[in-house]
């Protein structure tokens, strides 16, 4: 009798453990559907661009993407495969080249279909609690959630090279907070690059203040000046939409995204005939870490 209780309680265990990882292993073995493929190549302009072990790389994090995380439709946004793949896609190419748990803190993705209200709570030095309503694009949450405005999501893929990127910003925010707290500098490994990083995020961070207050024209979206996790989450932007302007005007901070994000996205980008950078003010707000 004993024994068979054993064997029951060892039966369970493997099971509880090993037949998930058995799952995930044969949803990953399935080739990427034609459908999806096609998703990526109408949606996705730098997918095209990447050489075929990078596009490989990226089927592999979508599959598993797709297959750990829930999409929810809120406001009757219909969620559908160009809804999952597109969205998908974007924030598995933050994970390139690198060993990755694919957003293991993530559960679930909500999509709007445009802009939508949060409620916010602000307390003042004196005590003084506002409530108020703002329009959002997305959000990212600490608990398991990310939150995106469908039509801005599409806006940000279409018009790549404008370098506004709802998905690559709120999923930045996610790597951040896997490093245990939302302060700019995600996991980085040994203490020498979280000094080097601290040193140049610090100054460019800094710097981006000035430009924001002076309404001076920056590579950067000034909206990564109101806090270093927000600087994080914009330079990623930069990085993957505009790197050939990032890399021209802000060397140094390329330089640090070269090494954590481990793939140089200027092979995947035309250089802009204008070097000028476009004026960055008055943007809309990304969503902001709660
Ligand atoms: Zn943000």
């Amino acid at each position: 009798m004993e024994a068979l209780i054993l064997s029951l309680a060892v039966a369970a265990v493997v099971g509880a453990f090993a037949l998930p990882k058995w799952r995930l292993q044969r949803a990953l073995a399935q080739a990427m559907p034609q459908h999806h493929l096609d998703i990526l190549n109408a949606n996705i302009p730098v997918y095209r661009r990447m050489d075929a072990g990078l596009q490989q790389q990226l089927h592999k994090l979508v599959k598993q993407f797709l297959y750990q995380k829930k999409f929810i439709g809120c406001a009757g946004q219909h969620i559908d495969d160009e809804v999952r793949v597109t969205i998908a896609a974007q924030a598995c190419m933050l994970l390139l080249n690198r060993p990755s748990r694919v957003y293991a803190g993530l559960d679930t993705v909500l999509v709007y279909p445009s802009a939508f209200m949060a409620p916010r709570k602000h307390v003042d030095e004196a005590g003084v609690v506002t409530e108020a309503r703002q329009d959002l694009l997305g959000e990212s949450w600490g608990d398991g959630r990310v939150v995106l405005a469908w039509d801005h999501v599409l806006d940000g893929t279409r018009n790549w090279s404008e370098g506004h990127n709802v998905v690559l910003h709120e999923f930045a925010h996610q790597l951040d907070s896997e490093s245990g707290s939302n302060n700019g500098a995600p996991w980085l490994g040994d203490r020498a690059s979280y000094q080097r990083w601290s040193e140049v995020l610090s100054r460019d961070f800094a710097n981006l203040q000035v430009d924001a207050m002076c309404r001076q024209q920056s590579v950067l979206d000034h909206y990564g000046a109101s806090s270093p996790a927000e600087f994080f989450a914009v330079a990623t932007e930069a990085f993957f939409a505009r790197p050939h302007e990032m890399a021209s005007h802000h060397k140094q901070l390329f330089g640090e995204f070269l090494r954590y994000y481990r793939v140089d996205p200027r092979a995947w980008l035309a250089a802009p005939v204008a070097a000028a950078p476009p004026a960055f003010y008055g943007q809309p707000a990304y969503g902001q870490w709660q």
